[in-house]
């Protein structure tokens, strides 16, 4: 049995990408489990855009996100284009609160001004590794440097004034930090490993980590389910609400999505090396889930177990079944494998059950394989039959070429091994079936008939037919293929094979 867990009160979690690129799916995962622990708790689900590095912003980066987690059926109940009442939620758009803040930690001791040049750190880092030392800007430097601790107030009320300055944390010596994360147990961290993190730069704007803390705190996030690369910064991320004497969120970190050989992180070039996609969308030439043929759904279902386990075998689960099931417990330690295969017999599971109507309204761009001048009826003929073939629904294409075109050519194996049985008389029956327009649901009991005085192997007559009307072995029910086809263009693919001079 499922476990449902009980609900917690006013959950609310946030996901905060970047907009340095497309969103890739290890973010679509990050973004997958924080919606379903909102909705399990009827929370809220909220996007902040994380763009306070304006060098690596890239122009197109918020409106793909926001796309994508539209596609996935991930819609937030506060973003920028739908504003909560603890906006604004760009990063960028809130300077103003990261000073007051700032200020708030310089005035209570915690934080300081540093005005050492990065050509100067960058000379005493030097003289460091001659002596294979690593310098750190922190408890046993601080007070040689040039900051607001080792100028006197009249040196540092001058130095704001006419030098650029960066603000850093004051991490104080001899605490041990212990933090616990959701997914791995207790960090602990001695304050001396850490060094004075620049909060504020020198342009004005916050560092990702004092931004972050401010924010989680403001908007009164309860829980931060993110990516593993920011385990390393979950100290400091403590010490930054010790500083303000915030009480912290829970905080999980989730495994890397990793390639699907095991080893190291999924990357996008593994996706163009090994032909998957690694973004929900299409981003540059990247083609994304969705142009493969993906549902969104059946993409969420393969995202949610990857990382997470539901303590059953079951693997298909819709959205709300996830939200009622999720449960942060059974979030894994280790590193998820990406495995395109499976991803795809999902996607196969749900094209099986999913109503045909459905899919005819919501990816026409898939069904434009089958002609606008066939009937209703026959195109729906078509899906019908290939869908249970269907992994992706790009394939509908090449699976359904068998409809439009006649055959190019015989497979030659095939030939070989039945051409002792002569195909062409074999065909010529059905031939002949055709030209008396005899309703196919009797040609078998017919060719049977035939066969009592022939007695050929039942399967050389049945791969005659299919040679003839297909050109190989592959393809769904002959008999239903020839029915879609019709009497005319049945009879000319026979013809066809039975004047072809090459056998
Ligand atoms: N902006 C960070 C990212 O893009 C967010 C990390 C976090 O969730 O704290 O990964």
């Amino acid at each position: 049995m499922l476990s449902l867990t009980k609900k917690r009160m006013s959950v609310r979690v946030r996901f905060a990408p970047s907009p340095t690129g497309a969103l890739h799916i290890g973010g679509l995962r990050t973004a997958l489990y924080n919606y379903l622990l909102a909705k399990k708790n009827d929370g809220k689900f909220i996007l902040r855009i994380e763009d306070t590095d304006q060098n690596r912003k890239v122009d197109q980066a918020e409106a793909y996100i926001t796309e994508a987690l539209s596609w996935c059926g991930l819609e937030p109940d506060e973003s920028p284009s739908k504003p909560g009442s603890f906006g604004p939620y760009r990063q960028s758009e809130r300077k103003q609160v990261y000073q007051k803040y700032i200020q708030e930690l310089i005035e209570k001791g915690k934080a300081y001004y540093a005005f050492d040049t990065p050509e100067e750190l960058s000379k005493i880092r030097e003289v460091y590794e001659l002596e294979k030392k690593t310098f750190k800007y922190g408890i046993d430097t601080r007070m040689s440097l040039k900051n607001s601790l080792s100028l006197s107030s009249g040196e540092t009320e001058e130095a704001l004034n006419t030098l650029p300055y960066v603000v850093r944390l004051k991490i104080d010596s001899g605490k041990n930090i212990k933090v616990k994360d959701g997914v791995r147990g207790y960090i602990e961290v001695k304050s001396e490993e850490i060094d004075d993190k620049i909060l504020m730069k020198a342009d004005g704007m916050p560092t990702y980590h004092f931004a972050n803390v401010v924010d989680d705190h403001l908007m009164e996030i309860t829980d931060v389910i993110r990516g593993e690369e920011w385990l390393p910064s979950l100290a400091l991320h403590q010490l930054i609400y010790d500083a303000f004497e915030w009480n912290a969120p829970k905080f999980m970190h989730l495994p890397l999505i990793l390639k699907p050989q095991g080893k190291g992180k999924l990357s996008k070039r593994d996706g163009e090396k090994m032909g998957f996609p690694v973004f929900p969308l299409k981003w540059e030439n990247a083609e994304g889930f969705k142009e493969r043929g993906f549902l969104p759904e059946a993409l969420m279902n393969y995202l949610a177990l990857l990382g997470w386990n539901p303590g059953t075998d079951e693997e298909i689960f819709l959205m709300d079944t996830l939200v009622e099931i999720f449960n942060t417990d059974k979030i894994q330690k280790g590193g998820a494998k990406f495995d395109f295969e499976k991803a795809k017999w999902i996607n196969h599971k749900y094209l099986g059950f999913t109503e045909e109507k459905i899919i005819f309204e919501r990816f026409p761009e898939f069904l434009n394989c089958l002609p606008s001048t066939w009937s209703q009826k026959k195109r729906s003929d078509v899906y019908s039959l290939l869908r249970d073939r269907l992994f992706l629904l790009e394939e509908l294409k090449s699976q359904s070429e068998l409809f439009l075109r006649d055959p190019i050519d015989y497979d030659l194996k095939v030939m070989n091994k039945i051409i002792k049985h002569d195909p062409k008389k074999i065909v010529a029956q059905f031939c002949k079936m055709a030209k008396e327009e005899i309703p196919l649901s009797e040609w078998k009991s017919k060719i049977e008939k035939w066969n009592e005085n022939e007695k050929l192997p039942f399967g050389a007559i049945m791969q005659s037919l299919r040679l003839a009307i297909v050109g190989n072995l592959s393809g769904p029910d002959i008999f239903i293929i020839c029915e879609i086809l019709g009497n005319q263009v049945t009879l000319n693919r026979l013809t066809k094979f039975i004047n072809n001079q090459n056998f």
